[in-house]
């Protein structure tokens, strides 16, 4: 335990949690994020440090990083361990993880404590809170904010449980270029903007992506809706849903088993992996009881235009508490807006 309360914990390490650190640091409010835990079940549940813009390619749509040569300011800004990324791309724009190791870079620059480690348990009935990571450290704080984001969804069949790791994925950005997928067909579920970028990645490495959509129309952007239309390797299943993965054992995942959702007919696809696009799930499962949430599970924000929660001292930012627009852009936003509402917080006190 240490001794003399820290003034603001951040829990969590995507844009909300940097951006928060950022300017709690910049305020001289020596923050400490727990950035999470490496280790299997984290990377099995989607939810490893830096968040999940970590686990996507090229991010077109975050101002500051438009199209051009970025190589010399990436090398100069990213620690040495980290040039491979730079140097094995040499290209332009900004991927996810490049974008997430510059924030942490840039929050670690302005003094920002981090800890990598999973918090299990928080005391808010206390003052100052108290915070237990996985590992039993605590540490006791001021004021909290959680920016712990959402985790993809599975579809939570068994023969999908039995195949994760063998060709059942839901990333991938981390899974696809794996040789098991290499010139063979695979299927991502789906009819988001995440599924047909999941399926316009993957037609890099395979014969074909079959896209399996519940409806007849896809729900993603239009201009992400032609790009999965206009691709010649990427074959929509309309009507469909995956009702079992198949394989076996030795080979892992063989196929699919599709049932339509017209009438009672099922199918059999040939796939090497399947991939799952069928959206998010906040990760506030230590938070249950402790703050108050909506129906889903996400954080509720208990004042208009502001990141409180319903405990004085808690502040909620990021995808954690945003089922809506769920961008890396207004993750950072609100960020910066809970690292203000808790330095505001604390001087009031
Ligand atoms: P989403 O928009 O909620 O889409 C989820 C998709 O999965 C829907 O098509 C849904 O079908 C389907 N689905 C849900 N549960 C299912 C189940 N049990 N079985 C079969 N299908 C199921 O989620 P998302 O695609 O992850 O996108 C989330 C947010 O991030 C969106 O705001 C999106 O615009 C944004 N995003 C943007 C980009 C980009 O701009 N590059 C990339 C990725 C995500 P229905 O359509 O029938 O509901």
């Amino acid at each position: 335990m240490t001794r003399v309360p820290e003034h603001v914990v951040i829990i969590g390490s995507g844009p909300a949690g940097w951006a928060a650190a950022i300017y709690t640091a910049r305020a001289s409010l020596q923050p400490v994020v727990f950035e999470g835990a490496v280790n299997e079940d984290n990377r099995l549940q989607g939810t490893l440090p830096l968040g999940q813009l970590a686990l996507t390619t090229e991010v077109e749509n975050y101002p500051g990083f438009p199209a051009g040569d970025l190589t010399q300011y990436l090398r100069s800004s990213l620690s040495a361990e980290h040039h491979w990324m730079v140097d094995m791309h040499q290209k332009e724009g900004c991927s996810g993880p490049e974008l997430m190791h510059l924030m942490r870079q840039q929050a670690t620059n302005f003094g920002t404590q981090v800890i990598t480690d999973d918090v299990v348990e928080v005391d808010f009935d206390t003052r100052p809170f108290r915070i237990r990571a996985s590992e039993g450290k605590t540490v006791e704080a001021h004021s909290v904010i959680i920016a712990t984001g959402a985790r993809a969804n599975y579809l939570g069949i068994p023969s999908e449980e039995k195949f994760k790791n063998a060709g059942v994925s839901a990333c991938a950005v981390c899974d696809g270029a794996l040789p098991r997928f290499r010139d063979r067909p695979v299927v991502v579920v789906g009819g988001g903007d995440s599924a047909v970028e999941e399926a316009d990645y993957l037609s890099k490495f395979a014969s074909t992506v079959y896209l399996i959509h519940r409806r007849d129309e896809l729900r993603a952007s239009k201009i992400m809706a032609q790009r999965a239309l206009d691709n010649p390797k990427i074959d929509i299943q309309w009507n469909s849903v995956v009702d079992e993965i198949l394989g076996t054992d030795e080979q892992g995942v063989t196929g699919v088993r599709l049932q339509s959702t017209l009438d009672q007919s099922t199918r059999n696809i040939e796939a090497a992996g399947a991939f799952m696009a069928i959206g998010h799930t906040p990760n506030t499962d230590f938070l249950i009881g402790k703050l108050a949430m909506t129906e889903k599970k996400y954080l509720q924000w208990t004042v208009p235009f502001r990141t409180n929660t319903n405990i004085e001292g808690v502040f909620a930012a990021g995808d954690v508490a945003d089922d809506y627009y769920r961008q890396a852009i207004t993750a950072a936003g609100t960020g910066c807006m809970a690292a203000l509402d808790a330095e505001r917080w604390l001087s009031s006190q």
